[in-house]
């Protein structure tokens, strides 16, 4: 486990052996939403994602940088609300690998008045049941005219440019090399965000 030295004190009366044994992913932010404590298996998240070591938490870091684009203005109003109700939130998202449907839970817990701590809990891993599409892959079909793949930031689905509405699994595309991806969100995912984050709201 990585702690700023003035994080510590943030954490008088955690327990601090189960942060750093555990699976669930760590984080404690700072009142600047700086990374400011990171546990082992945040490490260990980060590294079997891949990325390399460009991917890996640093202290100091804002936490938000590595959120993407689409999410963040939900993370930091989210953030600030915990902060400023002082109550403790949590909401599952999805969050897939290419061959696993995955969800987790993640719990943001405030320590201070600025301090949070951030758990990310695995609560459900299975067999994907989304198919991808029958026909031959055609990398072009999901390349917009920037270039970029557009990626639904949590069910990682791709957007056909021929049918924008229409977002399909295609496992082939997620982490091929040289896959330039902008991130975005499919219509399915944006309705359960959106029902996430007014259920976080409304238990304030
Ligand atoms: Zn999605």
């Amino acid at each position: 486990m990585q702690l700023s030295a003035l994080f510590r004190a943030a954490l008088v009366g955690q327990d601090l052996d189960y942060l750093a044994t555990t699976d669930d992913v760590a984080f404690g932010l700072d009142g600047e939403g700086r990374i400011a404590m990171f546990n082992d298996a945040s490490l260990r998240f980060a590294a079997a994602e891949g990325g390399g070591e460009r991917a890996l938490p640093r202290l100091g870091q804002g936490y938000l940088a590595v959120v993407p684009d689409v999410l963040r203005p939900f993370y930091r109003d989210l953030f600030q609300h915990v902060r400023a109700s002082g109550v403790a939130h949590s909401h599952d998202y999805q969050c897939s690998s290419p061959t696993r449907f995955r969800l987790f839970r993640l719990r943001v817990q405030p320590l201070t008045r600025d301090d949070l701590l951030l758990i990310h809990r695995l609560v459900e891993v299975r067999e994907h049941t989304m198919q991808r599409p029958p026909e031959p892959l055609v990398i072009a079909a999901y390349r917009g005219e920037d270039g970029l793949i557009r990626q639904c930031a949590h069910c990682r689905c791709v957007r056909r440019v021929s049918s924008p509405a229409t977002w399909d699994w295609v496992p082939e595309l997620l982490g091929a090399p040289g896959m330039d991806v902008s991130f975005g969100m499919c219509p399915p995912c944006v309705s359960s965000y959106l029902r996430s984050s007014r259920a976080v709201s409304v238990e304030g």
